[in-house]
């Protein structure tokens, strides 16, 4: 099976990139963050808000994250409900950054990401693809920009989902928190895979950062 890695951090555009690029090459998307969510979401509905509290690990013995595909787009399932729509909130990205850092939740994420990569041909984005998930994918990029560019991007992409009341500057801090918490923790930190190619999108557009991937793919070849 082949696999495209794509890493980095928050609002780099990994995830419109991955989909187009999937799209492209009629591989699957596979959106390791939308699990971390849901992991957060599965907690805080259970009022655990702490990682360490002793309940998280009991909790977890009951968690069940399945991942399904409708036209093509990736449905996440929290014991069998569709959670999708609950999980792009900033508020819930900084739980997910909380709670990835336990072991046993990454276990648990990780062997679901293998077993998924292991049946089909994926592009999957994260943190940890390229060092952890899949150390023998055939391309890995590592792809970053700007935290204000960044800050702009989730901005926008909130704002098309329909929330209100959103402060950029707010979204820019929040998002530097969460960048040095996942490239600080002890547990498959957020760093560049020694193999993976850099790319910096602040000045590319989707399509632009797509095609020079796609080149990449075929030179891999
Ligand atoms: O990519 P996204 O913003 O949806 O990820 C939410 C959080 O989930 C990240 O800040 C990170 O802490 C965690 N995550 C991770 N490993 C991944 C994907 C996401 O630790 N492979």
């Amino acid at each position: 099976m082949n696999s495209i890695a794509i890493d980095g951090p928050a609002g780099a555009g990994k995830s419109s990139i991955a989909k187009a690029l999937s799209k492209k090459l009629g591989y699957i998307y596979i959106d390791t963050g939308a699990m971390y969510r849901a992991v957060a979401l599965f907690f805080l509905d259970n009022n655990v808000e702490d990682g360490n509290d002793a309940k998280a690990e009991e909790l977890l013995e009951k968690l069940d994250i399945s991942i399904k595909y409708e036209n093509g787009i990736q449905k996440v399932f929290l014991n069998g409900d569709d959670v999708t729509d609950k999980l792009r909130l900033e508020q819930i990205g900084k739980f997910a950054s909380k709670f990835s850092a336990i072991g046993s939740v990454r276990e648990k994420l990780v062997a679901l990401q293998r077993k998924l990569a292991e049946k089909e041909n994926v592009v999957m984005d994260g943190r940890d693809i390229g060092t952890v998930v899949l150390p023998k994918a055939n391309l890995k990029i590592y792809l970053s920009a700007s935290s204000k560019i960044r800050a702009k991007r989730r901005y926008l992409e909130l704002l098309e989902k329909g929330f209100k009341d959103l402060d950029i500057n707010i979204i820019e801090d929040e998002i530097i928190k969460r960048d040095e918490a996942d490239m600080n923790r002890e547990i498959s930190p957020l760093k560049q895979a020694e193999d993976a190619y850099y790319l910096d999108s602040s000045e590319m557009s989707i399509d632009e950062v797509v095609s020079k991937i796609l080149t990449m793919v075929k030179e891999e070849k």
